[in-house]
């Protein structure tokens, strides 16, 4: 055996590149140090060793302990302070830090080390026995709610309840000595929560406080963060002890964080808030309202300086947007954390386009940040701006977007309401990273108190989640549950507006417009569009469609559903005629009227298409699908005997039930369908080629250019397809004269029979499209829509499957099929055209899976057509 890995370093030691041990925080504070930006002094503890705290069931590696009490002695000796010590106190903080920021959801504890002795040395040092007291009473806070599990509440409710005694508003009005009776108070809080006296000696607390925040890596908060953003489990938290600077010595001191560049736009503006006299956590946890940075100039003008100095050069040196914590202690400037600043998707855009220009970063590392998914929130849709509508109340604007939704007080009702689908928008004092759930299940988060640079605005912004905070005017009842402002009383079934762009809120629901594309959006995906190797198709059903996947980039419809047509009201009818149709002139007469309204569509789809391919399916559903319920054909039949209706009605209803019956499949998913129904009835296919040939020639006529591909769905035996084909082309070279309009013919390879036999099956095809729904259906023999809802959630949170296989391709599985289909179809075919029109073509892992296969392109909904640009890019760089 090697010798143990070292579980302690100092910051001195750490830098950037060590941020997988040392976590995101301790490899900034310590990249921090390494460029001579002014940090406080001390150690981090390895994600490591909480890996293996963990993984042993909360029982410390051998020697940890140790090694961390070697690192406090080197660094009492270098700050020539000692940890609770009666003369020159050392106080430090311990500070949780996860290789992937997770703000505000594991634990911080503030001001260790101060104890009865060390108070009074801290008072005399300092001059200032308010800051001393302020310092005390602030950790047994912290110390008492994280380390020994005493609800937050437990000292707020007494801080509050003191402050009305007093008569005042704030918590800096409060004097030394009632800071020094909250002390005492907190003393007997903490005792009567857990019913033992809190530990003294502050080697102990430390000792105590490195466990509590190993341990915070799994608070259901923290984990539900994880889920939301696919954060692994087992990553575990560094810890991070730092000596404490003080924003909260007076007037001279202060503390807040700023972003180098506007986190909800992207613009290169001073962002950011501060408060004096306080400590970081007044600010992050939005307790208070902070004030704007740029007041900062006045207040504190050489600090200030020394701050805009400082965001410039870490932007510099991390080429990147900064989220930075600063603390003033008395006029010093100490920054205390930087990151990499969490942003919206519009500024993600914005930043990246901007930094490109400065000369920052080339494009490649410019689209290489961007994260796919992320872009899904510019296609959301916004308020109107000129809705002209007087606003009920203002706020901060801390995440831009609109949302609309009834109002709820709290975060498990927001989570219970928002989960079975109703619109909710939460309303909240402050909220705090306990809130997580209920944020993610509503449309937007206002809050009467805090700011933009709260862990609750970072959160917000991060997941697109619209957000005003600080909208001091709002008079929160959550008790009754009613929040009032201005002479008017909202309560639980009252709808409001937010615009997070803004800060406005509204009563009532006002219009949604859909969202501008913008130029930044414009510019970086044509970056994207320039490496891609990949293909983006949409798949579209109706012109309207096809236009707004093409605004949005799409290079074609990789997939359009005919049948999808058959549905409308005005259509149906004449379907189930045309499938009730006893003798074949009946149905030839149903299928000559649907013929000039799948023409119409086809026309608009090449239309807004024109110069681009456009796959078109033929019929796929089995044709009950457009027939009544069985069920309720049944009883419609037993209701009118029952009444006693005779004659026509009652003929109908029995004629309608007994095709029902007959067309009733045990398992339709596996019926007559798709290429099998259309070779037991060849004149529906007939009629929609004929369609799609006359559509396309229409078109033309008026100077456009369709490209027409006629796909055959279901094919399992090449011999279905060679007889469709010729079905297909016989009809229409009797609407086109021979050559005159190119055009294709392929199939959708979603039986793994398919994908087998493909190269006998590509020799009647020009193309394959991969329809990777049913084909992870028919080889993972898993029903979607019956399993959705029940074993699989399970399976993937008990990790029996790795990913939800219709969400995201299963690789070993469904993908080797669709690797073994192309690779088989370009024996027989060379030039084959391939591509993926499931689910899984806007999915950025699926993405990267057929890029590497090689496919030529994917096809998704349109608003997923950004996302696969990009993912697309992303795995060609
Ligand atoms: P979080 O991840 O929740 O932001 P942090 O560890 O960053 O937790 O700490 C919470 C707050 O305490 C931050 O505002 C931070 O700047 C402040 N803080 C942390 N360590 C110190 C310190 N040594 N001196 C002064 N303030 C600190
Ligand atoms: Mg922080
Ligand atoms: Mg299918």
């Amino acid at each position: 055996g090697g010798a143990r890995p070292r579980m302690v370093y100092d910051l001195s030691e750490g830098g950037a590149d060590m941020k997988p041990l040392l976590g995101g925080k301790g490899a900034g504070v310590a990249e921090m140090i390494r460029i001579g930006v002014p940090v406080p002094d001390g150690f981090t503890v390895t994600t490591q060793a909480c890996v293996a705290a963990m993984e042993a069931g909360g029982v410390w590696p051998d020697g940890l302990w140790a090694e961390i009490e070697a690192h406090l002695d080197a660094f009492e000796e270098r700050t020539g302070r000692r940890l609770g010590g009666a003369e020159r106190p050392l106080l430090v903080s311990v500070r949780s830090g996860a290789v992937v920021s997770m703000p505000g959801m594991m634990d911080t504890i503030l001001n260790l080390g101060i104890s009865d002795e060390s108070v009074v040395a801290l008072a005399e040092e300092s001059g200032s026995p308010r800051f001393a007291w302020d310092c005390y009473r602030r950790f047994l806070q912290m110390y008492g709610e994280v380390v020994e599990g005493v609800p937050a509440h437990a000292f707020s409710d007494e801080i509050a309840a003191l402050k009305n005694r007093r008569g005042v508003e704030q918590d800096t009005d409060l004097t030394v000595e009632d800071l020094t009776e909250l002390v005492g108070t907190f003393r007997t809080v903490a005792r009567r929560h857990t019913g033992e006296d809190l530990p003294t000696d502050p080697r102990e607390q430390l000792r105590r406080a490195v466990r509590a925040v190993f341990a915070s890596w799994d608070t259901p908060r923290a984990g539900v963060y994880r889920r939301a953003h696919g954060i692994a489990d087992d990553l575990g938290t560094a810890v991070n002890v730092m000596q404490m600077v003080f924003g909260n010595r007076g007037d001279t001191s202060a503390t807040g964080v700023c972003f180098t560049r506007n986190p909800s736009t992207g613009a290169k503006e001073l962002y950011g808030e501060f408060l004096v006299n306080a400590q970081g956590e007044d600010v992050v946890a939005g307790i208070r309202t902070p004030r704007p940075l740029a007041e900062m100039e006045q207040v504190l003008p050489g600090a200030y300086r020394e701050l805009l100095d400082t965001m410039a050069r870490l932007e510099q040196h991390y080429g990147d947007m900064q989220d930075i914590e600063f603390t003033v202690d008395d006029e010093h400037l100490y920054l205390l954390q930087t990151r990499t600043g969490k942003r919206t998707a519009a500024a993600a855009l914005k930043v990246a386009r901007d930094l490109v220009a400065e000369g920052v970063i080339d494009r490649a590392t410019a689209l290489r940040r961007l994260e796919p998914g992320q872009l899904d929130q510019l296609l959301h849709p916004g308020l109107d701006p000129d809705h002209g509508r007087t606003p009920l109340t203002r706020g901060l604007n801390a995440s831009p977007g609109a949302g609309v939704g009834r109002l709820v007080f709290d975060a498990d009702t927001a989570a219970e309401r928002g989960a079975a689908g109703e619109p909710v928008v939460l309303v909240r004092w402050e909220t705090t990273p306990d809130d997580i759930h209920g944020v993610i299940a509503a449309q937007a988060v206002v809050t009467s108190h805090g700011g933009m640079t709260s862990h609750a605005a970072v959160v917000a912004r991060g997941m697109g989640k619209p957000c005003v905070a600080g909208a001091g005017d709002l008079r929160i009842d959550v008790e009754a549950r009613t929040v009032s402002v201005g002479g008017t009383v909202l309560g639980e079934d009252d709808v409001v507006t937010v615009d997070g762009s803004t800060g406005a809120v509204y009563a009532g629901a006002l219009d949604l417009v859909p969202p501008q594309v913008t130029d930044d959006f414009t510019e970086v995906l044509g970056w994207a569009d320039d490496v891609r190797r990949l293909g983006v198709r949409a798949n579209a059903d109706t012109g309207p469609d096809a236009a707004k996947a093409r605004e949005l980039g799409a290079e074609g419809i990789g997939l359009c559903r005919t049948e999808h047509m058959f549905m409308d009201a005005a259509r149906l009818p004449v379907v189930q005629a045309m499938i009730l149709a006893e003798e074949p002139a009946e149905r030839a007469a149903a299928l000559d009227r649907l013929l000039p309204m799948q023409q119409a569509d086809f026309e608009e789809i090449f239309t807004a298409m024109s110069g681009l391919p456009v796959t078109i399916r033929l019929i796929d559903p089995p044709l009950h699908e457009f027939l009544p319920d069985l069920v309720e054909q049944s009883l419609l039949v037993q209701r009118l005997e029952d009444a006693g209706t005779t004659g026509p009605e009652l003929d109908d209803a029995r004629t309608l039930l007994a095709h029902v019956k007959r067309l009733s499949e045990m398992n339709p998913m596996l019926g007559t369908r798709g290429v099998r129904l259309a070779l037991l009835h060849p004149e529906i296919a007939q009629m929609q080629v004929r369609a799609i040939a006359r559509a396309a020639l229409a078109v033309r006529a008026r100077g456009l250019d369709p490209h027409v591909e006629i796909m055959v769905p279901l094919v399992g035996f090449a011999e279905e397809l060679r007889r469709m084909r010729d079905v297909v082309v016989s009809t229409w070279e009797q609407e086109v004269p021979a050559g005159d309009l190119p055009y294709s013919v392929g199939t959708m390879i979603e039986l793994p029979r398919a994908a087998l036999v493909a190269d006998a099956v590509a020799e009647h095809a020009d193309f394959f499209s991969f329809g990777t729904n049913d084909l992870t259906q028919t080889t993972v023999g898993i029903s979607r829509d019956d399993a959705e809802g029940s074993f699989l959630h399970t399976y993937v949170d008990a990790g029996v499957v790795p990913d939800n296989p219709f969400a995201s391709i299963d690789v070993d599985g469904v993908g080797e099929l669709v690797r073994i289909g192309v690779a088989k179809g370009r024996t027989t075919t060379p030039g084959l055209k391939t591509g993926v029109c499931g689910e899984h073509g806007g999915d950025p892992a699926s993405i990267a899976l057929f890029h590497e296969i090689g496919l030529d392109y994917v096809s998704c909904s349109p608003y997923r057509v950004p996302i696969a640009r990009l993912a697309a890019a992303q795995v060609a760089l």
